[in-house]
């Protein structure tokens, strides 16, 4: 007789837990993972794809505007929000099933329930109790909306993607990736929109360059955007929201999107009656290893509050499933991730912003370029592409890659490669462009804008 029930119990099958248990399961161990909710977690239902393909949608209308330069005449145009939650809904439906078949596949048994910790070797599903080796949380995280009168009229992320029809006025609240992108897309399809930060200017943490860049570019486009605003209260106005703001003024919209924040998903989980760790936010406290406190408790993703993403949460499935089940104790790797953000336009971004460069004590030059891209000079759209690189100057080795323009999310994934490799500056240079792009400005940089 086992000992356990199963080697590895994961809760959650988002990103990283079927990654985590699949991959586990093909080096041999018994695994189950528990599913509430939705497979494939929220990159797959209310994140990352589901976004993407409204972004996708948003760009058709600046497409329409910009044909009539290359000679285009279009009928009239309209636009139907409920064909294209459906028709997402469709595909979210394919790829809910595609994991169901990839962990049945594997040998991974599914349980379709909630699961709580009860100690460290022990899960419990509608009072069912399961042992195993290792219990892995994987749950993900939550969006969360301050408290203050009326923010139970505010939506967040997750009801965006099911809205019944498009806003006529939104405003989005939040100065990070999620709420540009959504700014972004409402523009796009036609919304009025207006999106609030109390900063000083969104995207902290990104180059500045970006962050002034991007919010040139959305104003160009016509979003609003008012920095160092808060809304203090919402009041329901008829069929609408009304929404007062620190200064006292008042914004009018039909739908008022947060997207301010995320929590962890481990309140309630049983974690801290095993005896595992979490920090003010409720996320897991792990070491390199992804292991909390309990040494049979494990935990990756969103939960662990490193760096909201799902390919590091599916990295941190991999590394786990290696060092549990194949001998290899692994580290996942957090230096040179790169990311996107699939705001109107793009950006991208690897390594170093400036200012980290700068903080952590390297000399630097900045290597900066700004042009219209090619495809403006004929739609006379007035777009301008960023492209920035932050070279040590002692190695010469390139620290940062940042774009603002057109398909930046495409371009900077073979830069995270050269950065990982150590490429310098020379190396960059040597390198042949390829005419006409965008890209190859960043090969063709020579002048220093700043050391
Ligand atoms: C709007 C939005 C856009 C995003 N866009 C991007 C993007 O473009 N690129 C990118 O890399 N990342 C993006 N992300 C982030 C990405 O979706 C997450 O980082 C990723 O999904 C985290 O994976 P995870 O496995 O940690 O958690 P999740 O994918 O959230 O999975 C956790 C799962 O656990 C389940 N669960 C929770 N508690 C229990 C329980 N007690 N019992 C059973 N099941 C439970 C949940 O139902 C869920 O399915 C986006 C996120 C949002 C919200």
């Amino acid at each position: 007789m086992a000992q356990y029930d199963y080697d590895l119990f994961t809760i959650g099958a988002g990103s990283g837990g079927v990654r985590a248990s699949r991959v586990s399961a093909s080096l041999g161990a018994k695994v189950a993972v528990a599913e509430e909710r939705y497979l494939g977690g929220t990159c797959v239902n209310v994140g990352c794809i589901p976004k993407k393909l409204l972004v996708y949608a948003s760009h058709y209308g600046e497409d329409f505007d910009d044909l009539a330069g290359y000679g285009w005449t279009v009928g009239e145009r309209r636009f139907d929000w409920a064909r294209l939650i459906e028709n997402k809904n469709k595909e979210i439906l394919r790829l809910n099933g595609i994991y169901r078949k990839l962990l049945a596949d594997a040998g991974v048994t599914l349980i379709e329930a909630h699961a709580d910790v009860v100690d460290e070797h022990t899960v419990a599903i509608d009072g069912k109790r399961i042992s195993a080796k290792y219990i892995l949380v994987a749950v993900g995280s939550w969006p969360t909306v301050p408290k203050f009168p009326g923010c139970e009229h505010a939506i967040t992320s997750n009801e965006a993607f099911y809205l019944p029809s498009l806003p006529e006025r939104v405003i989005v609240v939040g100065g990070g990736y999620i709420g540009v992108e959504f700014a972004g897309i409402f523009k796009g399809l036609g919304t009025q929109t207006t999106e609030l930060y109390r900063g000083e200017l969104f995207l902290r943490g990104f180059d500045d360059d970006i962050r002034k860049t991007l919010a040139e570019e959305m104003r160009k486009r016509g979003v609003e955007l008012r920095f160092k605003s808060e809304i203090v209260k919402i009041e329901k106005n008829g069929g609408g929201l009304k929404a007062t703001l620190a200064d006292g003024s008042v914004l009018e919209a039909e739908q008022i999107l947060y997207a301010t924040g995320r929590d962890s998903k481990t309140p309630h989980l049983g974690l801290e009656n095993a005896g595992v760790k979490l920090k003010d936010n409720g996320a897991v406290v792990v070491d390199e290893y992804s292991k909390s406190t309990v040494d049979s408790i494990y935990a990756i993703g969103d939960c662990t509050d490193r760096m909201m993403l799902t390919p590091v949460a599916i990295a941190e499935g991999m590394a786990l499933a290696q060092t549990l089940f194949n001998n290899k104790p692994t580290k996942p790797r957090y230096t040179n991730v790169p990311t996107a953000i699939f705001s109107t336009p793009n950006c991208g971004t690897v390594g170093l912003t400036e200012a980290e460069a700068r903080s952590r004590g390297h000399q630097i030059d900045i290597y900066r370029t700004s042009f219209k891209p090619l495809r403006h000079t004929l739609t006379g759209r007035d777009e301008r592409t960023m492209m920035k690189l932050v070279v040590d100057q002692a190695s010469d080795k390139v620290l940062g890659c940042h774009m603002v323009g057109p398909d930046a999310g495409e371009i900077i994934q073979g830069l995270a490669i050269a950065l990982n490799c150590g490429a310098t500056k020379a190396q960059f240079d040597m390198t042949i462009g390829i005419h006409p792009s965008a890209a190859e400005e960043l090969v063709t940089m020579r002048t220093k804008v700043a050391g």
